[in-house]
């Protein structure tokens, strides 16, 4: 069993939302592990998925796959579970749960029908990407995923005069589109994007939208997952970031 300050550490009564890794299986926390393993139901998006991980750290758990497509459906279930004091643990298929997944609306109801949550923090694509995009990290924006259609170039046009890093999650679909239109409505501006962190192929490709744009179209296929990074309006290129000053 693993302890901490030889207290042991278990999942608690009430609905706990445990970070997984965003590709290294090794970017998990001893404290996720052990309420994995001690959770009476683990709730994931993808049982496949999550079997892996779980796998992976000799970890056997009951497991109920949740979603957008049956959240309805699997929430009186849960709910009840929850009431009757049962310990559930809430995964997602990357990351932190809630962070553009399914766990947000799960936690709500949790939290509207008065019952205990708690999280186990860990990676999150946003954080690892921010950090390696050399843009400032001091002040942020995390805008998700934009919007496909309805309200998209709205969200682009509200975006122009932010001061702030912003971040973007992207399907490899859909990324050249939305580089090309941070390009018109933001401008040339310095970015990163980053790509399938912490597993083989990552990598992050830094320097202006049009320069990033060229590199990807000059692949043959788009491939992995994405996080953008844009400069805010106002950054200064050439400054150089220390916070805080030493
Ligand atoms: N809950 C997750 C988190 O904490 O980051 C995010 C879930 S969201 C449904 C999935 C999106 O996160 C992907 O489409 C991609 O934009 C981003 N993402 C997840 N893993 C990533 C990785 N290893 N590299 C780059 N982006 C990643």
């Amino acid at each position: 069993m693993v302890t901490n300050n030889d207290e042991e550490i278990s999942c608690p009564v009430g609905l706990t939302l445990v970070a997984t890794p965003i590709g290294n299986l090794a970017d998990v926390s001893h404290r996720a592990l052990a309420v994995l393993h001690t959770a009476d139901l683990v709730l994931c998006e993808d049982t496949r998925h999550t079997q892996i991980l779980l796998r992976h750290w000799d970890i056997e758990a009951r497991l109920l796959s949740y979603g957008a497509h049956n959240l309805k459906a699997r929430l009186p279930q849960i709910l009840s579970k929850l009431r009757e004091g049962a310990r559930i643990a809430l995964v997602s298929d990357a990351g932190t749960p809630g962070i553009s997944d399914p766990g947000a609306e799960l936690c709500r109801r949790a939290l509207d029908a008065d019952l205990p949550i708690h999280a186990v923090s860990g990676p999150a694509a946003f954080v690892h990407a921010l950090v390696l995009s050399g843009l400032p990290t001091a002040r942020f924006v995390f805008e998700g995923f934009l919007p496909h259609k309805k309200g998209r170039k709205t969200r682009l046009a509200s975006l122009a005069d932010e001061p702030r890093t912003i971040i973007l999650y992207e399907s490899p679909y859909r990324l050249l589109k939305t580089l090309r239109e941070l390009h018109e409505y933001l401008g040339n501006r310095q970015a990163a994007v980053a790509r399938e962190l912490t597993k083989r192929f990552e990598e992050v490709v830094r320097g202006h939208l049009t320069d990033i744009v060229e590199i990807f179209e000059k692949r043959e296929k788009i491939l992995g997952e994405f996080v953008i990074v844009v400069a805010g309006k106002g950054h200064k290129e050439e400054s150089v970031q220390c916070t805080p000053r030493l």
